[in-house]
């Protein structure tokens, strides 16, 4: 038998699973920095590179949704 109650989740970074990836990419053109898991990495990139024109942070990370409950 299945039984239902109202929970508060929440939702943030996994743990168990490896650091966000970052990688900076120019608005003026298609070149982006190499991926890394190190913010100083594209941000130096995006200094050398895109400094004048402007760029952007893409950031890609594993999220686990949990009861709220669980994370107190
Ligand atoms: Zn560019």
């Amino acid at each position: 038998m299945t039984r239902l109650r109202f929970a508060r989740w929440t939702i943030g970074a996994d743990p168990a699973r490896p650091a966000p990836a970052r990688y900076a990419s120019c608005k003026e053109c298609e070149q982006c920095s190499p991926v890394s898991t190190i913010l100083r990495e594209p941000d130096l990139w995006a200094l050398e590179h895109a400094g004048r024109t402007g760029h952007r942070e893409v950031v890609s990370a594993d999220l686990i949704a949990r009861p709220a409950e669980e994370t107190s």
